[in-house]
Protein backbone atom coordinates (compact mmCIF):
# COMPACT_ATOMS: atom_id res chain seq x y z
CA UNK A 1 0.00 0.00 0.00
CA UNK A 2 2.72 2.33 1.14
CA UNK A 3 4.57 1.59 -2.37
CA UNK A 4 1.43 4.04 -3.89
CA UNK A 5 2.98 6.71 -6.28
CA UNK A 6 6.25 5.00 -6.81
CA UNK A 7 5.94 4.27 -10.37
CA UNK A 8 4.59 7.21 -11.24
CA UNK A 9 7.43 9.48 -9.31
CA UNK A 10 10.26 7.40 -10.90
CA UNK A 11 8.42 7.62 -14.47
CA UNK A 12 8.44 11.74 -14.08
CA UNK A 13 11.99 12.16 -13.10
CA UNK A 14 13.27 9.81 -15.81
CA UNK A 15 11.63 11.57 -18.41
CA UNK A 16 13.15 14.79 -16.82
CA UNK A 17 16.30 13.32 -16.32
CA UNK A 18 16.16 12.28 -19.87
CA UNK A 19 15.06 15.72 -21.48
CA UNK A 20 18.08 17.07 -19.29
CA UNK A 21 20.36 15.29 -21.09
CA UNK A 22 19.29 14.95 -24.34
CA UNK A 23 19.33 18.97 -23.93
CA UNK A 24 22.71 18.79 -22.70
CA UNK A 25 23.89 16.39 -25.48
CA UNK A 26 22.45 18.26 -28.23
CA UNK A 27 23.83 22.15 -27.38
CA UNK A 28 27.34 20.27 -27.35
CA UNK A 29 27.19 18.78 -30.38
CA UNK A 30 29.31 20.62 -32.97
CA UNK A 31 27.37 22.00 -36.22
CA UNK A 32 26.99 19.31 -38.55
CA UNK A 33 29.57 19.43 -41.61
CA UNK A 34 27.92 17.62 -44.04
CA UNK A 35 24.39 16.86 -45.59
CA UNK A 36 24.64 13.28 -44.39
CA UNK A 37 25.43 13.81 -41.23
CA UNK A 38 22.64 16.65 -40.77
CA UNK A 39 19.68 14.46 -42.08
CA UNK A 40 20.90 11.96 -39.27
CA UNK A 41 20.64 14.00 -36.57
CA UNK A 42 17.50 16.41 -37.45
CA UNK A 43 14.74 14.24 -36.36
CA UNK A 44 16.01 13.88 -33.15
CA UNK A 45 16.61 17.74 -32.80
CA UNK A 46 13.22 18.33 -34.06
CA UNK A 47 11.47 15.28 -31.45
CA UNK A 48 13.30 17.03 -28.28
CA UNK A 49 11.71 20.64 -29.48
CA UNK A 50 8.67 18.88 -29.98
CA UNK A 51 8.80 17.72 -26.62
CA UNK A 52 9.82 21.19 -25.10
CA UNK A 53 6.85 22.74 -26.47
CA UNK A 54 4.37 20.34 -25.54
CA UNK A 55 5.42 20.98 -21.68
CA UNK A 56 5.83 24.32 -22.37
CA UNK A 57 3.19 25.52 -24.76
CA UNK A 58 0.45 22.76 -23.30
CA UNK A 59 1.11 21.76 -20.13
CA UNK A 60 2.80 25.03 -18.72
CA UNK A 61 5.12 23.25 -17.06
CA UNK A 62 8.63 23.99 -19.11
CA UNK A 63 11.56 20.95 -19.05
CA UNK A 64 14.02 23.41 -20.23
CA UNK A 65 15.62 27.03 -19.24
CA UNK A 66 14.64 29.21 -21.94
CA UNK A 67 17.66 29.88 -22.85
CA UNK A 68 18.77 26.25 -23.73
CA UNK A 69 15.36 26.58 -25.64
CA UNK A 70 16.18 29.22 -27.63
CA UNK A 71 19.99 27.80 -28.24
CA UNK A 72 18.51 24.65 -29.70
CA UNK A 73 15.72 26.57 -31.99
CA UNK A 74 18.75 28.36 -33.44
CA UNK A 75 20.62 25.38 -34.14
CA UNK A 76 17.42 23.70 -36.05
CA UNK A 77 17.09 26.93 -37.64
CA UNK A 78 20.64 27.09 -38.61
CA UNK A 79 20.71 23.68 -39.97
CA UNK A 80 17.20 24.02 -42.03
CA UNK A 81 18.93 27.57 -43.35
CA UNK A 82 21.75 25.30 -44.55
CA UNK A 83 19.99 22.46 -45.87
CA UNK A 84 16.21 23.98 -46.41
CA UNK A 85 15.14 20.40 -48.23
CA UNK A 86 15.35 18.70 -44.82
CA UNK A 87 13.60 21.09 -43.64
CA UNK A 88 10.03 19.20 -42.94
CA UNK A 89 7.27 22.08 -43.58
CA UNK A 90 5.35 21.65 -39.86
CA UNK A 91 8.97 22.19 -38.59
CA UNK A 92 9.14 23.58 -35.05
CA UNK A 93 11.75 26.24 -35.83
CA UNK A 94 9.10 27.55 -38.26
CA UNK A 95 6.22 28.23 -36.07
CA UNK A 96 5.54 31.14 -34.15
CA UNK A 97 5.03 29.15 -31.05
CA UNK A 98 1.90 27.80 -28.88
CA UNK A 99 0.01 25.16 -30.67
CA UNK A 100 -3.67 25.34 -29.97
CA UNK A 101 -5.75 23.91 -26.98
CA UNK A 102 -9.05 22.26 -27.63
CA UNK A 103 -10.83 23.84 -24.50
CA UNK A 104 -11.35 27.38 -26.26
CA UNK A 105 -13.10 27.75 -29.56
CA UNK A 106 -10.81 28.68 -32.53
CA UNK A 107 -11.25 31.72 -34.22
CA UNK A 108 -9.21 33.44 -37.38
CA UNK A 109 -6.70 36.36 -36.58
CA UNK A 110 -7.93 39.26 -39.11
CA UNK A 111 -4.61 40.40 -38.15
CA UNK A 112 -1.11 37.93 -38.19
CA UNK A 113 0.02 37.74 -34.64
CA UNK A 114 3.82 37.35 -35.55
CA UNK A 115 6.93 36.74 -33.09
CA UNK A 116 10.09 38.17 -33.46
CA UNK A 117 13.84 37.21 -34.49
CA UNK A 118 15.41 36.36 -31.01
CA UNK A 119 18.95 38.45 -30.71
CA UNK A 120 21.65 37.41 -28.44
CA UNK A 121 24.55 40.00 -28.91
CA UNK A 122 25.17 43.40 -29.55
CA UNK A 123 26.93 42.67 -32.73
CA UNK A 124 23.30 41.39 -33.99
CA UNK A 125 21.92 44.00 -33.15
CA UNK A 126 23.81 46.70 -34.59
CA UNK A 127 24.45 44.64 -38.00
CA UNK A 128 20.12 44.79 -37.33
CA UNK A 129 20.27 48.60 -36.99
CA UNK A 130 22.64 49.41 -40.01
CA UNK A 131 20.62 46.73 -42.90
CA UNK A 132 17.08 48.42 -41.79
CA UNK A 133 18.36 52.01 -40.36
CA UNK A 134 20.44 52.10 -43.75
CA UNK A 135 17.22 51.95 -46.01
CA UNK A 136 16.07 55.18 -43.98
CA UNK A 137 17.36 59.00 -44.55
CA UNK A 138 16.58 59.28 -41.05
CA UNK A 139 16.45 56.30 -38.99
CA UNK A 140 14.20 56.32 -35.78
CA UNK A 141 13.98 52.61 -33.55
CA UNK A 142 11.83 52.07 -30.68
CA UNK A 143 13.30 50.05 -28.08
CA UNK A 144 10.95 48.75 -25.28
CA UNK A 145 10.63 45.81 -22.73
CA UNK A 146 9.66 42.43 -23.70
CA UNK A 147 7.13 41.68 -21.24
CA UNK A 148 7.25 37.92 -20.24
CA UNK A 149 3.96 36.87 -20.59
CA UNK A 150 0.97 35.97 -23.10
CA UNK A 151 0.45 37.76 -26.06
CA UNK A 152 -3.21 38.39 -26.59
CA UNK A 153 -5.03 40.76 -29.39
CA UNK A 154 -8.48 42.65 -28.27
CA UNK A 155 -11.05 44.01 -30.44
CA UNK A 156 -12.92 46.88 -29.60
CA UNK A 157 -16.15 48.17 -31.68
CA UNK A 158 -17.58 51.23 -30.19
CA UNK A 159 -15.51 51.60 -27.74
CA UNK A 160 -16.78 48.38 -25.85
CA UNK A 161 -14.25 45.34 -25.73
CA UNK A 162 -15.45 42.54 -27.90
CA UNK A 163 -13.18 40.01 -27.79
CA UNK A 164 -10.18 38.80 -26.62
CA UNK A 165 -7.99 36.01 -28.11
CA UNK A 166 -4.44 34.36 -27.91
CA UNK A 167 -1.73 33.96 -30.84
CA UNK A 168 -2.31 30.32 -31.15
CA UNK A 169 0.07 29.83 -34.08
CA UNK A 170 0.05 33.41 -34.58
CA UNK A 171 -0.80 33.22 -38.60
CA UNK A 172 -4.09 32.15 -38.92
CA UNK A 173 -6.05 31.92 -35.51
CA UNK A 174 -6.37 31.71 -32.00
CA UNK A 175 -8.19 31.05 -28.77
CA UNK A 176 -11.32 32.70 -27.93
CA UNK A 177 -10.21 33.46 -24.39
CA UNK A 178 -13.11 36.57 -23.87
CA UNK A 179 -14.76 35.77 -20.72
CA UNK A 180 -11.24 35.22 -18.96
CA UNK A 181 -10.17 38.66 -20.34
CA UNK A 182 -13.27 40.39 -19.07
CA UNK A 183 -11.22 39.44 -15.33
CA UNK A 184 -8.32 40.82 -15.93
CA UNK A 185 -8.88 44.02 -14.24
CA UNK A 186 -5.92 46.28 -15.91
CA UNK A 187 -8.15 45.97 -19.36
CA UNK A 188 -10.18 48.27 -19.90
CA UNK A 189 -14.22 46.50 -20.74
CA UNK A 190 -15.04 50.47 -22.08
CA UNK A 191 -12.85 53.03 -23.53
CA UNK A 192 -12.07 56.96 -22.90
CA UNK A 193 -13.69 57.31 -26.22
CA UNK A 194 -16.00 55.56 -28.38
CA UNK A 195 -13.70 54.71 -30.84
CA UNK A 196 -15.29 52.88 -33.54
CA UNK A 197 -13.01 49.82 -34.61
CA UNK A 198 -9.92 49.13 -32.59
CA UNK A 199 -7.27 46.27 -32.57
CA UNK A 200 -4.92 46.31 -30.18
CA UNK A 201 -2.14 43.49 -29.20
CA UNK A 202 -0.48 42.83 -25.72
CA UNK A 203 0.80 41.04 -22.95
CA UNK A 204 -1.06 39.35 -20.35
CA UNK A 205 1.04 38.32 -17.43
CA UNK A 206 1.35 37.29 -13.63
CA UNK A 207 3.32 40.47 -11.22
CA UNK A 208 5.30 39.10 -8.72
CA UNK A 209 3.41 39.81 -5.87
CA UNK A 210 0.23 37.90 -7.29
CA UNK A 211 2.26 34.87 -8.55
CA UNK A 212 4.32 34.44 -4.97
CA UNK A 213 0.66 34.61 -3.26
CA UNK A 214 -0.64 32.30 -5.97
CA UNK A 215 2.58 29.56 -5.50
CA UNK A 216 1.84 29.83 -1.62
CA UNK A 217 -1.87 29.08 -1.58
CA UNK A 218 -1.12 26.26 -4.23
CA UNK A 219 1.41 25.30 -1.99
CA UNK A 220 -0.78 25.38 1.43
CA UNK A 221 -3.14 22.97 -0.75
CA UNK A 222 -0.15 20.52 -1.53
CA UNK A 223 -1.46 21.34 -5.28
CA UNK A 224 1.52 21.65 -7.86
CA UNK A 225 3.34 25.12 -7.98
CA UNK A 226 3.66 27.20 -11.43
CA UNK A 227 7.26 27.08 -12.16
CA UNK A 228 7.51 30.89 -13.03
CA UNK A 229 5.27 33.90 -13.60
CA UNK A 230 5.21 33.49 -17.69
CA UNK A 231 3.75 29.89 -17.05
CA UNK A 232 0.82 30.98 -14.11
CA UNK A 233 -0.51 33.54 -16.62
CA UNK A 234 -0.59 30.81 -19.25
CA UNK A 235 -1.84 28.32 -17.20
CA UNK A 236 -4.74 31.27 -15.71
CA UNK A 237 -6.12 32.84 -18.91
CA UNK A 238 -6.75 29.53 -20.41
CA UNK A 239 -8.59 27.95 -17.14
CA UNK A 240 -12.07 27.35 -17.63
CA UNK A 241 -13.63 28.54 -14.50
CA UNK A 242 -13.57 32.38 -15.32
CA UNK A 243 -14.04 33.29 -11.53
CA UNK A 244 -10.37 32.00 -10.90
CA UNK A 245 -8.49 34.07 -13.40
CA UNK A 246 -10.60 37.18 -11.11
CA UNK A 247 -9.08 35.81 -8.28
CA UNK A 248 -5.33 35.41 -9.38
CA UNK A 249 -4.29 38.98 -10.34
CA UNK A 250 -3.39 39.25 -13.74
CA UNK A 251 -2.58 42.55 -15.08
CA UNK A 252 -1.61 43.81 -19.13
CA UNK A 253 0.23 46.35 -20.97
CA UNK A 254 -0.85 46.98 -24.52
CA UNK A 255 2.25 47.07 -27.05
CA UNK A 256 1.09 47.89 -30.34
CA UNK A 257 -2.02 49.05 -32.39
CA UNK A 258 -2.95 46.49 -34.99
CA UNK A 259 -5.67 48.58 -36.33
CA UNK A 260 -7.83 51.37 -36.13
CA UNK A 261 -10.70 53.63 -37.36
CA UNK A 262 -7.61 56.36 -37.53
CA UNK A 263 -3.98 56.45 -38.94
CA UNK A 264 -0.57 57.37 -37.27
CA UNK A 265 2.83 58.40 -38.49
CA UNK A 266 4.72 56.98 -35.97
CA UNK A 267 3.82 53.40 -33.33
CA UNK A 268 4.80 56.09 -30.14
CA UNK A 269 2.13 58.29 -31.43
CA UNK A 270 -0.39 55.43 -31.58
CA UNK A 271 0.96 53.88 -28.45
CA UNK A 272 0.18 57.51 -26.41
CA UNK A 273 -3.10 57.32 -28.19
CA UNK A 274 -3.83 53.76 -26.93
CA UNK A 275 -2.53 55.31 -23.36
CA UNK A 276 -5.06 58.17 -23.71
CA UNK A 277 -7.67 55.69 -24.29
CA UNK A 278 -7.19 54.11 -21.15
CA UNK A 279 -4.55 51.07 -21.89
CA UNK A 280 -1.95 50.22 -19.56
CA UNK A 281 1.42 50.62 -22.10
CA UNK A 282 4.48 49.07 -22.19
CA UNK A 283 6.33 51.85 -19.71
CA UNK A 284 9.37 53.68 -20.41
CA UNK A 285 9.98 53.64 -24.40
CA UNK A 286 13.30 54.99 -25.74
CA UNK A 287 13.82 56.44 -28.97
CA UNK A 288 17.25 55.79 -30.69
CA UNK A 289 18.55 56.41 -34.05
CA UNK A 290 21.78 53.94 -34.45
CA UNK A 291 22.80 50.71 -32.98
CA UNK A 292 24.77 52.61 -30.22
CA UNK A 293 21.97 54.14 -28.91
CA UNK A 294 19.65 51.36 -28.61
CA UNK A 295 22.58 49.46 -26.90
CA UNK A 296 22.37 51.87 -24.63
CA UNK A 297 18.78 51.69 -24.09
CA UNK A 298 18.91 47.74 -24.14
CA UNK A 299 21.30 47.92 -21.21
CA UNK A 300 19.11 50.41 -19.46
CA UNK A 301 16.53 47.92 -19.34
CA UNK A 302 18.72 45.04 -18.22
CA UNK A 303 19.70 47.12 -15.28
CA UNK A 304 16.34 47.82 -14.14
CA UNK A 305 15.27 44.36 -14.90
CA UNK A 306 16.30 42.99 -11.37
CA UNK A 307 13.76 45.48 -9.80
CA UNK A 308 10.65 45.24 -11.67
CA UNK A 309 7.81 43.97 -10.38
CA UNK A 310 6.91 42.03 -13.25
CA UNK A 311 9.32 39.33 -15.33
CA UNK A 312 10.56 40.54 -18.50
CA UNK A 313 12.75 38.87 -21.03
CA UNK A 314 14.32 40.76 -23.45
CA UNK A 315 14.24 44.62 -25.37
CA UNK A 316 11.92 44.85 -28.30
CA UNK A 317 13.43 47.23 -31.09
CA UNK A 318 11.59 48.25 -34.09
CA UNK A 319 11.18 51.26 -36.66
CA UNK A 320 9.05 53.87 -35.46
CA UNK A 321 8.25 55.37 -38.70
CA UNK A 322 4.85 52.76 -39.91
CA UNK A 323 5.27 53.60 -43.12
CA UNK A 324 8.50 52.17 -43.29
CA UNK A 325 7.27 48.89 -41.72
CA UNK A 326 4.40 48.73 -44.93
CA UNK A 327 7.79 49.37 -47.28
CA UNK A 328 10.11 45.94 -45.61
CA UNK A 329 7.58 43.84 -44.85
CA UNK A 330 7.64 40.19 -43.13
CA UNK A 331 9.07 36.66 -43.98
CA UNK A 332 6.28 33.90 -42.73
CA UNK A 333 7.48 33.90 -38.92
CA UNK A 334 9.10 37.29 -38.66
CA UNK A 335 8.34 40.91 -39.43
CA UNK A 336 11.82 42.19 -40.63
CA UNK A 337 11.26 45.72 -39.18
CA UNK A 338 12.04 44.45 -35.62
CA UNK A 339 13.97 41.69 -33.59
CA UNK A 340 14.25 40.99 -29.89
CA UNK A 341 17.26 41.08 -27.77
CA UNK A 342 17.01 37.99 -25.08
CA UNK A 343 18.20 38.81 -21.84
CA UNK A 344 20.50 35.46 -20.23
CA UNK A 345 18.53 33.83 -17.84
CA UNK A 346 18.31 35.65 -14.28
CA UNK A 347 21.10 35.20 -11.96
CA UNK A 348 22.15 36.73 -8.32
CA UNK A 349 25.18 36.23 -5.95
CA UNK A 350 23.91 35.03 -2.45
CA UNK A 351 25.74 32.81 0.60
CA UNK A 352 25.33 28.88 1.04
CA UNK A 353 23.57 29.04 5.10
CA UNK A 354 23.93 25.29 5.16
CA UNK A 355 23.52 22.16 3.05
CA UNK A 356 21.18 19.76 4.20
CA UNK A 357 20.12 15.93 2.55
CA UNK A 358 16.45 15.61 1.08
CA UNK A 359 14.91 12.34 1.46
CA UNK A 360 12.43 12.24 -1.69
CA UNK A 361 9.49 10.29 -2.47
CA UNK A 362 11.21 7.69 -3.82
CA UNK A 363 13.49 7.28 -1.40
CA UNK A 364 16.02 9.86 -3.24
CA UNK A 365 18.72 11.69 -1.46
CA UNK A 366 19.14 15.27 -2.38
CA UNK A 367 21.70 18.12 -1.50
CA UNK A 368 19.83 21.43 -0.99
CA UNK A 369 21.31 24.46 -0.16
CA UNK A 370 19.91 26.73 2.18
CA UNK A 371 20.42 30.35 0.75
CA UNK A 372 20.52 33.65 2.55
CA UNK A 373 17.14 34.94 0.72
CA UNK A 374 17.54 36.47 -2.49
CA UNK A 375 14.77 37.85 -4.85
CA UNK A 376 15.07 36.31 -8.25
CA UNK A 377 12.80 36.41 -11.06
CA UNK A 378 9.73 36.79 -8.69
CA UNK A 379 10.45 34.97 -6.59
CA UNK A 380 11.79 35.04 -3.04
CA UNK A 381 14.80 32.47 -3.38
CA UNK A 382 15.72 30.43 0.03
CA UNK A 383 16.71 27.42 -1.33
CA UNK A 384 18.72 25.99 -4.68
CA UNK A 385 19.17 21.82 -5.85
CA UNK A 386 22.35 21.30 -6.21
CA UNK A 387 21.30 17.75 -7.67
CA UNK A 388 23.90 15.01 -6.57
CA UNK A 389 27.23 14.38 -5.10
CA UNK A 390 28.86 14.88 -8.45
CA UNK A 391 27.39 18.18 -8.89
CA UNK A 392 29.24 19.32 -5.75
CA UNK A 393 32.35 17.70 -6.39
CA UNK A 394 32.45 19.31 -10.00
CA UNK A 395 31.23 22.88 -8.28
CA UNK A 396 33.58 22.17 -5.35
CA UNK A 397 30.41 23.58 -3.70
CA UNK A 398 30.86 24.28 0.16
CA UNK A 399 28.54 25.55 3.23
CA UNK A 400 30.01 29.37 3.69
CA UNK A 401 30.48 29.92 -0.13
CA UNK A 402 29.34 32.98 -2.36
CA UNK A 403 27.52 31.73 -5.11
CA UNK A 404 25.55 32.91 -8.36
CA UNK A 405 22.26 31.10 -8.38
CA UNK A 406 20.12 31.09 -11.13
CA UNK A 407 16.65 30.52 -12.46
CA UNK A 408 15.48 27.75 -14.96
CA UNK A 409 12.88 26.44 -15.92
CA UNK A 410 12.12 24.96 -12.58
CA UNK A 411 10.30 25.83 -9.97
CA UNK A 412 13.89 25.53 -7.82
CA UNK A 413 16.73 27.68 -8.72
CA UNK A 414 20.35 26.01 -9.52
CA UNK A 415 23.29 27.06 -7.84
CA UNK A 416 25.84 27.70 -11.20
CA UNK A 417 28.50 28.96 -9.82
CA UNK A 418 30.88 29.41 -7.03
CA UNK A 419 32.87 32.17 -6.20
CA UNK A 420 36.02 31.02 -4.82
CA UNK A 421 37.70 34.31 -4.19
CA UNK A 422 34.58 35.35 -1.64
CA UNK A 423 35.61 31.52 0.28
CA UNK A 424 36.07 32.41 3.91
CA UNK A 425 38.78 29.91 5.61
CA UNK A 426 37.93 26.88 7.58
CA UNK A 427 35.11 25.73 4.95
CA UNK A 428 35.30 21.58 4.09
CA UNK A 429 34.25 19.85 1.34
CA UNK A 430 30.64 18.67 1.54
CA UNK A 431 29.80 14.65 1.44
CA UNK A 432 26.26 13.39 1.44
CA UNK A 433 25.33 11.49 4.75
CA UNK A 434 26.22 7.65 4.84
CA UNK A 435 22.78 7.34 6.65
CA UNK A 436 19.39 8.56 5.81
CA UNK A 437 18.80 11.51 7.68
CA UNK A 438 14.76 10.87 8.69
CA UNK A 439 15.04 6.64 9.46
CA UNK A 440 18.87 6.15 10.18
CA UNK A 441 19.33 3.45 7.50
CA UNK A 442 22.26 3.07 5.33
CA UNK A 443 22.50 5.24 1.93
CA UNK A 444 23.37 3.67 -1.23
CA UNK A 445 23.67 4.17 -4.79
CA UNK A 446 21.78 2.08 -6.79
CA UNK A 447 23.90 0.50 -9.81
CA UNK A 448 26.33 2.83 -11.78
CA UNK A 449 23.80 6.19 -11.40
CA UNK A 450 25.04 9.08 -9.42
CA UNK A 451 21.78 9.73 -6.97
CA UNK A 452 22.00 8.33 -3.46
CA UNK A 453 19.13 6.30 -1.83
CA UNK A 454 17.66 5.48 1.06
CA UNK A 455 17.91 1.52 2.02
CA UNK A 456 14.97 1.52 4.94
CA UNK A 457 12.00 -0.17 3.97
CA UNK A 458 9.58 1.91 6.97
CA UNK A 459 11.55 5.58 6.39
CA UNK A 460 8.97 8.37 7.90
CA UNK A 461 10.38 10.76 5.29
CA UNK A 462 9.30 8.66 2.52
CA UNK A 463 5.74 7.57 4.34
CA UNK A 464 5.23 11.70 4.06
CA UNK A 465 6.05 11.89 0.49
CA UNK A 466 3.38 9.13 -0.15
CA UNK A 467 1.24 9.91 1.88
CA UNK A 468 0.62 13.53 0.44
CA UNK A 469 1.25 12.22 -2.98
CA UNK A 470 -1.89 9.37 -2.35
CA UNK A 471 -3.83 12.39 -0.96
CA UNK A 472 -3.03 15.00 -4.20
CA UNK A 473 -5.40 15.84 -7.00
CA UNK A 474 -3.46 13.29 -9.32
CA UNK A 475 -4.18 10.68 -7.03
CA UNK A 476 -7.36 10.28 -4.40
CA UNK A 477 -7.81 14.11 -4.26
CA UNK A 478 -8.25 14.31 -0.52
CA UNK A 479 -7.65 18.35 -0.01
CA UNK A 480 -6.53 19.27 3.45
CA UNK A 481 -3.43 16.42 3.31
CA UNK A 482 -0.79 18.25 2.07
CA UNK A 483 2.60 18.19 3.36
CA UNK A 484 2.49 20.14 6.44
CA UNK A 485 -0.75 18.06 8.16
CA UNK A 486 1.05 14.26 6.51
CA UNK A 487 3.82 15.11 8.51
CA UNK A 488 1.50 16.39 11.45
CA UNK A 489 -0.21 13.33 11.48
CA UNK A 490 2.61 11.30 11.55
CA UNK A 491 4.55 12.55 13.83
CA UNK A 492 1.72 12.82 16.23
CA UNK A 493 1.44 9.29 15.72
CA UNK A 494 -2.03 9.24 13.79
CA UNK A 495 -0.79 7.88 10.99
CA UNK A 496 1.57 5.16 10.58
CA UNK A 497 0.89 3.83 7.04
CA UNK A 498 -1.71 4.88 4.49
CA UNK A 499 -4.12 2.46 5.26
CA UNK A 500 -4.75 4.26 8.39
CA UNK A 501 -6.42 7.12 7.41
CA UNK A 502 -9.19 5.20 6.59
CA UNK A 503 -9.44 4.64 10.15
CA UNK A 504 -8.29 8.21 11.22
CA UNK A 505 -12.34 8.78 11.86
CA UNK A 506 -12.09 6.77 15.40
CA UNK A 507 -9.84 9.73 16.51
CA UNK A 508 -11.61 12.24 15.75
CA UNK A 509 -11.63 13.73 19.19
CA UNK A 510 -8.13 13.69 19.45
CA UNK A 511 -7.22 14.74 16.30
CA UNK A 512 -9.11 17.99 17.12
CA UNK A 513 -7.41 18.23 20.59
CA UNK A 514 -4.43 17.74 19.11
CA UNK A 515 -5.19 19.94 16.06
CA UNK A 516 -2.35 18.40 13.79
CA UNK A 517 -5.41 18.88 10.73
CA UNK A 518 -6.73 22.08 12.23
CA UNK A 519 -9.51 22.66 14.28
CA UNK A 520 -12.95 20.88 14.10
CA UNK A 521 -14.19 22.10 11.29
CA UNK A 522 -11.34 21.34 8.68
CA UNK A 523 -10.84 17.88 11.16
CA UNK A 524 -14.44 17.41 10.18
CA UNK A 525 -14.21 18.39 6.44
CA UNK A 526 -10.94 15.97 6.24
CA UNK A 527 -12.66 13.17 7.84
CA UNK A 528 -15.60 13.22 5.35
CA UNK A 529 -13.10 14.18 2.25
CA UNK A 530 -11.57 10.54 2.73
CA UNK A 531 -14.96 9.01 3.10
ZN1 LIG B 1 15.25 6.76 5.26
Amino acid sequence: MTDYGEHEARTESWTQGTVAASVAGQLAMPAPGTREEAARRLPALTRLIRILDHAYYDLDSPLAPDADYDQLIRKLQALESRWPELAKPDSPAGLVGGGLSEKFASVPHPYPMLSLLDVFSHEEVKAFAAKVGGQSPDPRFLVQMKIDGLSVSLTYANGRLIRGVTRGDGLTSGEDVTENILQVRAIPTSLNQPVEELAVRGEVFMPHPSFERLNAELEHKGEKLFANPRNAAAGTLRQLDASIVAERGLSFFAFELQHASRSFEYDSEALEWLSALGFLVIPEISIASTGDQIMEAVDRIEEERLSLPFGIDGAVIKLDRLAERELLGATNKYPRWAVAYKYPPEQKPTRIIDITAQVGRTGRITPLALLEPVNLAGTRVQRATLHNQNYIDQLDVRVGDTVIVQMGGDIIPAVVRVIKEKRPPGTRPYRLPEYCPACGSRTDYVGEGVDLYCTGIDCPAQLVRHLSYFASKEAMDIAGIGEKTASALIEHGFVESIADLYTLHEQRDQLIENGSAGRQKSVDKLLEQIE
